[in-house]
């Protein structure tokens, strides 16, 4: 058989060489160890934690070294393409603090090794489509899915591998002249990868985070080329990564099965291998087996990044808690420099973790409290007007009224040496201080139990009329040690605590009748600073009104 006849009878409009292509994307001018990274989305439209958490990694990698960091849109799969997704994942990932060098962008596609969307390189992959049936390394395959299913119940019938290899590749060596008869019959034909490989040969690749892997060799004569002309998958990874010049291809956990065949097609093309670094899906603890297992899209809202957008948390604490799961040893680092910028960190894969990486809610939500304790309160004044402008638009007015007062607010107890650590994300700061504003005022925490309806009302009685805005700190709490002792309280905890028989309680519960009257909780901040700040006039009125509670 002419290879090269069949190859020019399949595809007479490839006229490109393979060395045309090779000249066209020339090796990078780059420092020495400078990284190339790629992040591959498809354009779903749905972007989640995952897509954040390998972006991540190819930024760090590639900006630690000097490299480049390229956005390719993996759309080959015309079913899944949602308008839009491209925009939305820019956005998202800048929202994140994360930005290409290179690739699809919102003004299109910027580089010189584009184009950046598979979709637009069917001319690339059919050169090298080409150039392996002209090798005798590929070839068209006309098999029906009926053909095709009739063979795998064959296999399955005489438990055998499934797939098409060997015997089974009817394909494979069909004459010219069959094929040129299939043609003229409009049959519609995929291009396959005629395999050498065996399974009991094993072959070793080094993986960046996993070390040395040794895996067999793939039999299967997999599809390189679909009906539609587009590639699959591993065509398209094998084509583009080395035409990109990816050093560091980093990617999901669930590709390493399929790396034989990637080994392989490298080894046809006679290219070498990128570095591989495969890195782990994220898990949680499920709530309700105690297992640990996937995210899924269907029962977690926090796999998807707009969860994070949405309930307001600061893109630094997402990217801070990312980087402790994503590097073993960048908790240890931040302990010991906690004012770094996270970018000084020297990321690198071999710490990257290689089993199921446990993403958990509550410690992004400790990492958070760690985060914003860090900022000032103006930081954390502007984000919160961007965020309720973009996702809270009812809050948004009334917190640029009050900006002045929500200063003061996010100024309590911030700053010093141990500065306040309960400011979470946008959705629970706003919860946290709302009682500061009438309309979400309420009364939400229980009255302390050991004051008895009677004394809460005689507390707030004796506290509105003693209440001077003017009085200083010190004043303010004798006022309140004075009510405690005259009503049968202890002024101390610890006397009550000692002879509890004696009191009917201590300071703290009265102090909690009036810190509940006022924001409606039994915790807050320093309350005289929370009274200074809201003004004596909702003071008394807040006073006034629960003391009406127990009329
Ligand atoms: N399009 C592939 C995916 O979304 C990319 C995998 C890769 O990074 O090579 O899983």
């Amino acid at each position: 058989m002419d290879h090269t006849k069949l190859a020019n009878l399949l595809f007479p409009n490839s006229k490109k060489t393979p060395e045309e292509y090779e000249a066209l994307y020339p090796a990078r001018d780059l420092p020495a160890g400078a990284k190339v990274t790629r992040l591959g989305p498809s354009p779903t439209g749905f972007i989640h934690l995952g897509n954040l958490y390998g972006a991540l990694a190819d930024e760090r990698l590639a900006h630690r070294s000097g490299g480049v960091c390229f956005l390719r849109i993996e759309d080959t799969d015309e079913k899944r393409e949602v308008e839009g997704a491209v925009p939305a994942l820019l956005s998202a990932l800048h929202y994140f603090g994360i930005d290409f060098d290179e690739g699809a962008s919102f003004s299109g596609e910027v580089g010189d090794y584009g184009p950046y969307y598979q979709s637009r390189r069917g001319e690339i992959y059919q050169c090298f489509v080409k150039h392996l049936i002209s090798e005798g390394k590929a070839y068209p395959c006309f098999m029906s899915e009926e053909e095709i299913e009739e063979i795998r119940s064959l296999q399955e019938r005489d438990k055998l591998n499934p797939g098409i290899y060997g015997p089974y590749a009817r394909h494979r060596d069909l004459s010219f002249e069959d094929v040129v008869e299939r043609l003229g019959d409009g049959q519609e034909f995929v291009v396959r990868f005629r395999s050498e490989g065996s399974p009991e040969k094993y072959f070793t690749v080094t993986d960046a985070i996993r070390g040395e892997m040794s895996m067999p060799e793939n039999q299967q004569d997999v599809v390189i080329l679909k009906k539609s002309g587009l590639p699959t998958y591993h065509f398209a990874h094998v084509v583009d990564d080395h035409l990109m010049r990816t050093t560091h291809v980093v990617r999901g956990e669930e590709w390493i099965s399929s790396l034989p065949i990637h080994v392989q097609l490298f080894d046809a093309l006679g290219w070498d291998y990128p570095i591989f670094c495969h890195n782990t899906v994220l898990m949680k603890i499920d709530e309700e087996t105690g297992q640990k297992r996937k995210l899924s899209k269907r029962k977690d809202p926090e796999l998807s990044l707009e969860y994070y957008q949405k309930e307001g948390y600061f893109p630094e604490a997402v990217r801070e808690y990312l980087m402790t799961i994503l590097n073993s040893d960048y908790e240890e680092w931040r302990l010991a420099d906690p004012e770094a910028p996270l970018d000084a960190f020297d990321f690198t894969a071999d710490k990257m973790s290689n089993s199921g990486t446990l993403f958990d809610l509550n410690k992004l939500n400790d990492v958070s409290k760690d985060v914003l304790a860090r900022k000032t309160a103006e930081e954390i004044l502007a984000f919160m007007l961007r965020w309720a402008g973009e996702y809270q638009p009812s809050l948004a007015g009334l917190m640029a009224d009050n900006s002045d007062k929500l200063l003061k607010i996010f100024d309590i107890d911030r700053g010093g040496p141990k500065p306040r650590k309960d400011l979470i994300n946008g959705r629970q700061i706003f919860a946290f201080i709302s009682y500061f504003f009438d309309e979400h005022f309420m009364i939400r925490d229980d009255f302390p139990s050991e004051c008895s309806p009677g004394d809460i009302k005689e507390i707030l009685r004796r506290y509105l009329a003693s209440y001077d805005e003017a009085d200083d700190n010190e004043t303010w709490f004798g006022k309140i040690r004075q009510i405690t002792a005259d009503l049968g309280y202890a002024v101390k905890p610890k006397d009550y605590k000692k002879n509890p028989e004696q009191y009917k309680g201590h300071v703290g519960h009265v102090s909690n009748v009036i810190r509940i009257a006022i924001t409606g909780r039994s915790s807050s901040p320093d309350l005289w600073t929370i009274q200074q700040i809201m003004g004596a006039q909702t003071v008394r009125r807040r006073i006034a009104e629960a003391h009406g509670l127990f009329d």
